[in-house]
């Protein structure tokens, strides 16, 4: 059977019209003799204000309830989509995330899935049906309604093509994988192919295009991945594994930008690794994911340790030092809150020096000063003032050729 996961998102379902777009853009594929799964996300904004709905009863809305309100956005999508689909005359069936016993662990807005059974997949198929799953949710073994963070939609679309041994097709917005956010750098290229390494770099580094996980996890089941324009028919971005064919010669491959951590300082910490361990262990111990750090030794034997955490994770590094600052009283620390980190993703680097000099050189160049760097084998992450995140990524734009030549 030759079965193709489609996944489409909350701007490409956002009012009755596009879902009408959908469905046909659906009956076409089924015309070409798929069978037809389709993932969906809520309606436009919907998300959005659902969160804004229960942050005005709370400030700490307690999270089985935040997932029990969230996912009822998908369901609306999924019903009116497949309400659409039957009326121009094809079957079709919607299921939630737990009528399809998508499996996650416990975790509200941060569940991961754990296995989907797909039996009642394979009976609307029996029957002819085009199938439509709610993106973004699933259930316990408890039976208690899950989230997997923004975004996660596309997840949900590698994991049932994983099960199915399907490919994925995830429609946006956008027509494919661009150099940059095209919303951030409007000059920005697309990319025709790019590798499954590249792309979890950049999902991780903010290109929001893709969840994080959903790539990892089509990297991991080599689940064939392809992110398309749902309103036009330009050919949009092949993911694929590094060699399979050729891919374009460039160094760097893509750039991605992020406002959406804080640079947290300690200072006069007695140097010793153990305090070392001591602070990223109970940051570790509490779920904080941290990215960068750096670390200097004073003359006096004393440690400033800098590192960045995503900003809603400020009050646990806060309770963390000010704890110690009991034990130590010389213990400071500063919070800077206005912090852009910046990365550029090639695997060009690997085999081609020099990337990080030319970044330097352009800051250089601009007057701009570089609060911290961390590199790896096929990027560089660089943190600025969040004021001058524009002119970044314009100046490495221009200066890397990511951006379309006139
Ligand atoms: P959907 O609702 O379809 O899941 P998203 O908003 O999650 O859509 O993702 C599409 C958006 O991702 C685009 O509108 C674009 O602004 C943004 N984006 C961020 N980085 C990139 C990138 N490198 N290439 C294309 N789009 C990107
Ligand atoms: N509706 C969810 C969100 O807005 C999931 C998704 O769009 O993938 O985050
Ligand atoms: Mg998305």
């Amino acid at each position: 059977m030759n079965i193709v996961v489609q996944k489409y998102g909350g701007t490409s379902v956002g009012s009755v019209d596009k879902i009408k777009a959908v469905a046909d853009k659906i009956i076409k594929k089924r015309a070409e003799g798929f069978q037809v799964v389709v993932i969906v996300s809520a309606m436009g904004k919907t998300t959005d204000e659902l969160l804004s709905l229960a942050k005005a009863i709370s400030d700490t809305p307690d999270p089985r309830e935040m997932d029990m309100l969230l996912t009822t956005g998908e369901q609306v999508a999924i019903s009116l989509l497949s309400m659409a689909l039957i009326s121009k005359g094809h079957s079709a069936v919607s299921f939630t995330g737990h009528q399809l016993n998508i499996q996650t662990t416990s975790l509200h807005q941060k569940a991961r899935i754990k296995d989907i059974s797909i039996s009642r997949v394979i009976e609307a198929f029996e029957d002819n049906k085009i199938v439509v799953v709610a993106g973004f949710q699933g259930v316990t073994d408890n039976h208690e309604y899950t989230t997997l963070g923004r975004g996660g939609s596309d997840t949900s679309a590698v994991a049932l093509a994983a099960k199915l041994g399907a490919r994925c097709e995830i429609y946006t917005d956008v027509e494919g994988i661009y150099t940059m956010d095209p919303r951030k750098l409007t000059k920005a290229r697309k990319i025709n192919k790019i590798s499954y390494a590249e792309m979890m770099e950049m999902a991780s580094l903010g290109a929001g295009v893709m969840h994080y996980r959903a790539v990892e996890m089509a990297n991991k089941y080599k689940i064939p991945l392809y992110v398309a324009s749902t309103f036009s028919e330009e050919p949009g971005t092949i993911i694929q594994f590094e060699g399979e064919d050729s891919m374009e010669e460039t160094v760097i491959t893509g750039m991605a930008s992020n406002l959406e951590d804080i640079q947290v300082t300690v200072i006069n910490l007695p140097s010793s690794t153990g305090n070392l361990y001591r602070l990223f262990g109970q940051l570790a111990d509490r779920e904080v994911n941290v990215d960068m750090i750096s670390h200097m030794i004073t003359e006096d034997g004393k440690m400033y340790v800098s590192f960045t955490i995503p900003k809603e994770d400020l009050s646990i590094a806060e309770d963390i030092i000010s704890n110690w600052q009991q034990e130590i009283p010389e213990i400071k620390w500063e919070i800077n809150k206005n912090i852009a980190k910046i990365s550029v993703v090639g695997l060009g680097m690997r085999t081609h020096s020099g990337v990080a000099a030319g970044v330097f050189k352009i800051m250089a160049e601009n007057n701009i000063e570089i609060k911290m760097v961390t590199t790896s084998e096929i990027k560089i992450t660089w943190v600025v003032d969040s004021c001058l995140e524009e002119k970044v990524i314009t100046l490495i734009g221009k200066g890397f050729g990511l951006v379309t030549v006139e």
